[in-house]
């Protein structure tokens, strides 16, 4: 099952390249963060003091007063936030529990789940991608409770990563718990690293989109996700 779902994953038309060895493409493997393997070998404790004192550097090296009464804490507010909270979604540890419901009723029509919000980061600038996400499915024997997509989005979403990378991670996982690869995935979000930043293009967005199976090939269903025939 998996390598079938795999076989037919596109990005946009393009196979894209696995991080770390071009010559291996989305084809072949579950695409994954650029983690080590000793990446949570530190419990979140450690990390967070370990945060906390490198951050301190970088305020007293942007000329910051770090006795100051308003920026004190800072250093250890942004490790906890960091850990705890906007890159949770990098330990398995943070994974949601997922279960899937027989589908007794022998739905075979596309559900589709529209304007999902997401906050993740670009890995880049560190800074916020907001967006919202459209997703579809064509169940097969399993069903998959509503509220389950949207945590799959927000585990995905709480790393530091690039949207087409995102993108793929929440098709495969999402055609690994139904077990059917008939899954449409589009994200649409806005870049603060592109608008706070370098073009400061303050209201553009980005697109991205990966449909498998009979979704590869259901325009209607593409063109609701797009957003071209729903609400975005
Ligand atoms: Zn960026």
């Amino acid at each position: 099952m998996a390598n079938s779902i795999i076989n037919k994953l596109k990005l946009n038309g393009n196979p894209i390249s696995r991080e770390g060895n071009p010559k291996n493409t989305i084809h072949h493997v579950v695409v994954k963060n650029p983690l080590r393997d000793d990446a949570f070998d530190q419990a979140d404790a450690l990390k967070i003091e370990l945060i906390s004192t490198k951050f301190e550097e970088i305020i007293k090296i942007l000329g910051l007063d770090i006795t100051d009464d308003s920026i004190k804490n800072t250093p250890n507010r942004v490790a906890k936030m960091y850990v705890n909270e906007i890159f949770k979604g990098l330990n398995p540890k943070n994974k949601p529990k997922v279960t899937v419901f027989e589908n007794t009723y022998n739905y075979q029509s596309p559900l589709i789940e529209l304007n999902i919000p997401f906050t993740s980061f670009c890995e880049h600038h560190f800074v916020p991608i907001h967006g919202i996400a459209n997703i579809a499915y064509i169940p097969k024997d399993h069903i998959i409770g509503l509220s389950k997509i949207h945590r799959i989005v927000d585990y995905y979403s709480r790393r530091p990563q690039v949207q087409e990378r995102l993108t793929i991670q929440i098709l495969q996982e999402l055609s690994t718990i139904i077990q059917s690869n008939d899954v449409g995935v589009v994200l649409n979000a806005s870049h603060n690293c592109i608008s706070c930043r370098g073009v400061e293009d303050l209201g553009s967005s980005t697109l991205t989109s990966a449909f498998t199976g009979k979704l590869e090939s259901d325009n209607n269903v593409m063109s609701i996700l797009l957003g071209s025939n729903g609400k975005q």
